[in-house]
């Protein structure tokens, strides 16, 4: 098979690192982005002086502040991530059509197919690494390897702000003495089982027989197996997201009743999120739309320095905004729509407290059961209230149900 080339790279603390830059007073200062400390939420990013205390990008606020009540902590200003995240992409498209977008501050670059426009590999990665630095004033770390999974451990080992690179046939001295728990496929469940055997390091991982790994973890355990390897065959995908999803209702008779619109947010904050499952994607921005009974209409939007996905979040916001609307409205409203944009398939980033994990988990258990039994199988009793308030023949009858994804 044709070597390949992969270049990671990786913007530091992101979000902080912005917020140094714009604000130099803050630099040197443990800085934690994601809300203030008495906010549920998580930090978002924090930068390596508030790592030194322990706090980590994932933690709940209130913890964060426990570890390092000095901390600067900051809501965010996620429309402001979002410029400099444009102006990185623009950059790493003048380098090669191959990119996949991991995440606002990180991507793939896959250099294989413009090996004629460059001679030296690793020069290209050090000069891109050098202009990203230079136009955004950011440091960025960039790790170089023949696929994406040791490309990625390139950059873990390079952080912060360096370069690394694993040469074909350096694989296996590079991952010898890495610890298990940087292989992405092995669970934490997964790495309590192989410590029970005595297994640390992935070099003791590779005296492991394939079946045993089977055995041990089913099907993951091939993709474990592999991974320990460092083999990994995925190409690097250009993938764009859908600029956004929406779902909206337009009602046959204008409704006043503010119960009966909020339970159709509910239902539509609903379809909204399965939409996002299924697509595999989170919402850094939520926006609800009303039209009047006089056909104008009123938008109101929220940016998210923390995206989401799952229902609960989203009907939280979207009733925050529709709240909001709906005050300000002396007249009945025809119309109520619920829009996700600025989609984004990152883990990464969409980092979530143990809470919003277990709805997600909860969001997969539903899809399942609608999946056999139809939407309506499950529905909350927000969303019941709709079945209660309308005899059901009318409410078939009473709506004119809008869904749309924009690419
Ligand atoms: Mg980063």
């Amino acid at each position: 098979m044709r070597s390949r080339t992969i270049v990671h790279i990786d913007i530091d603390a992101f979000f902080a690192a912005v917020e140094e830059l714009l604000h130099p007073e803050l630099k040197g200062k443990p800085i934690v982005v994601g809300g203030l400390p008495h906010e549920r939420g998580v930090a978002s990013t924090c930068n390596y002086e508030a790592r030194r205390y322990g706090v980590r990008s994932g933690m709940p606020l209130r913890q964060a502040y426990q570890l390092c009540p000095q901390a600067i902590f900051l809501r965010g200003n996620y429309q402001l991530y979002q410029a400099f995240s444009e102006k990185f992409f623009r950059i790493l498209h003048e380098y090669t059509p191959d990119i996949e977008e991991a995440s606002l501050d990180e991507a793939y670059l896959e250099l294989t197919r413009c090996r004629p426009l460059y001679a030296d590999f690793s020069a290209t990665a050090r000069e891109i690494k050098a202009r990203v630095e230079k136009e955004l004033g950011l440091k960025v770390s960039v790790g170089v390897g023949p696929n994406k999974i040791l490309a990625k451990l390139a950059t873990k080992k390079a952080k912060p702000g360096g370069f690394f690179e694993i040469k074909a046939g350096e694989e296996e001295a590079f991952l010898r003495d890495l610890g298990i728990e940087e292989i992405p496929g092995l669970g934490p469940k997964a790495q309590v089982v192989l410590r029970l055997l005595g297994i640390h390091k992935i070099g003791h991982l590779w005296g492991l027989p394939r079946s045993a790994l089977r055995q041990l973890f089913g099907l993951n355990g091939e993709e474990i197996y592999l991974q320990a390897r460092g083999i990994d065959a995925r190409p690097v995908a250009s993938f764009s997201p859908p600029k956004s999803i929406s779902r909206e209702t337009t009602f046959l008779e204008d409704i006043w009743d503010k119960k009966l619109l909020l339970a159709h947010l509910a239902y539509l904050s609903d379809r909204l999120s399965l939409a996002l499952r299924q697509e595999n994607l989170y919402a850094h921005i939520i926006e609800v739309k009303i039209r009047l009974a006089d056909f104008r209409h009123e938008v109101k939007r929220r940016l998210l320095v923390n995206p989401i996905q799952d229902m609960m979040s989203l009907y939280r916001v979207a009733t925050e905004l529709f709240l909001q609307l709906f005050s300000s409205s002396r007249l009945a409203l025809r119309l109520v729509g619920v829009k996700a944009s600025d989609l984004v398939r990152s883990r990464s980033l969409a980092l979530f407290e143990p809470v919003s994990e277990r709805l997600e988990k909860l969001g997969h258990a539903l899809d399942k059961v609608r999946e056999k039994y139809g939407f309506g199988a499950i529905l909350t009793a927000r969303e019941k209230m709709l079945e209660t308030l309308y005899p059901l023949e009318k409410a078939r009858g009473f709506v004119l149900k809008t869904a749309s994804l924009t690419r």
